[in-house]
């Protein structure tokens, strides 16, 4: 058996030791003789995984006693509605959008409320995060909508906009315990797992409790009410348990890491590795503003579509997989998630050394 080094955007790598430790229990899950994708999401042993999942969660965010932490399913994509409909009070909502992400969640929202784009970067690719420290915030927005971390163009929100007092709704999929956060400035804080914490299939919403109500949109279905997962403990109907399962192994992994602050430091330290080889190559350049660079995607580019088609599939002989940019964007990036090993991006960074020699 060989493993590449995967530099998926999602889903993607996941810690080996989290992958062998799911392997031993595939067809016994400490005794009970079968498997958690076999077993009843009503049963004791389950009860069990969730309410540790959550706890470990809990634990690693520092989330505050009036927050509900809620596994849903859907993908990020379907909070794109469920945030409107369950939030949108007056109708209205403001939206900064830094890439696709944001674009496709504020389009969303048209379909319920008035949408305010009040900052958009888009005028030069997304390739930056706008000032977001004095806005026009629409005085009856029920929310203020931000994708923290731009997994397509690479940008991260290094400071958090402000608000002007309404409530911060935040898509973190790619940037989910890659670093502590102050839960408390946030309203609700969302993304999917399949990014940075486990499977396809989950996703993760925590949300304050005075925004979690029966005064929805009319017409929300069941299944799109925050209200409905969170009385039930998110066992409103099946979850996803495996998936729920395989992140629960993640933020056991992430504090034998020595939890958030720790795995920040690691971070930093694989992008700069990176970063600092983009800075100083003749072939390849990043394409994001230095102050606004993602610690978990990394896009570059050679200024040769040539080059970067042959870059990629050198890359990938070698070893190293799914460079290739985002279909909107071109060029390479690298996803450098949590459990990419420090290893994996100096082993990349060698690789491309060697490349410009070659080919400059
Ligand atoms: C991948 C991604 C999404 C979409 O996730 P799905 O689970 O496929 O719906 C939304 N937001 C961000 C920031 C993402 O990276």
């Amino acid at each position: 058996m060989s493993r590449v080094y995967n530099f998926s955007a999602g889903p993607a790598v996941l810690p080996e030791e989290v992958l062998k430790e799911a392997a031993a229990e595939m067809l016994d899950y400490k005794g009970c003789g079968m498997s958690v994708m076999e077993m009843s999401h009503r049963s004791s042993v389950f009860q069990e995984i969730i309410e540790t999942a959550e706890a470990d969660i809990r634990d690693l965010m520092q989330i505050p006693d009036n927050y509900k932490v809620l596994f849903l399913q859907g993908g990020a994509s379907q909070q794109f509605a469920m945030i409107p409909m369950n939030l949108m009070k007056n109708k209205v909502a403001d939206y900064i959008v830094t890439g696709q992400w944001a674009k496709k969640a504020a389009k969303e929202a048209e379909k319920y409320g008035e949408v305010h784009v009040v900052a958009s970067s888009e005028d030069k690719t997304f390739s930056y995060i706008p000032d977001c420290s004095d806005l026009e915030i629409s005085e009856d927005a029920d929310y203020v909508y931000i994708c923290e971390n731009n997994t397509i163009y690479g940008t991260k929100f290094k400071e958090l906009p402000d608000t002007k007092g309404k409530t911060l709704v935040a898509d973190v999929s790619s940037c989910f315990l890659s670093e502590p956060v102050d839960v408390s400035k946030y309203g609700v804080i969302y993304g999917g797992v399949q990014k940075n914490v486990g499977p396809a299939g989950v996703v993760i919403a925590i949300i304050r409790e005075d925004l979690i109500t029966d005064d929805v949109l009319d017409g929300t279905p069941t299944m799109l009410k925050y209200k409905t997962h969170a009385d039930a403990g998110s066992l409103y109907n099946t979850p996803p348990a495996y998936g729920i399962y395989i992140c629960g192994k993640v933020f056991k992994w992430l504090k034998k890491q020595g939890g958030l602050e720790a795995i920040k430091e690691r971070n930093e330290k694989k992008a700069k590795i990176l970063y600092d080889y983009l800075d100083e190559s003749k072939l390849f350049k990043g394409t994001v503003v230095p102050k606004d660079r993602s610690l978990m995607n990394v896009p570059f580019i050679t200024g040769n579509k040539e080059l970067d088609v042959k870059f990629v599939k050198e890359a990938k002989e070698a070893g190293f997989e799914n460079l290739k940019g985002h279909r909107s964007v071109g060029g390479m990036r690298a996803s450098i998630y949590n459990a990419m090993p420090v290893e994996g991006v100096e082993k990349l960074v060698e690789f491309m050394k060697a490349f410009e020699k070659e080919n400059l």
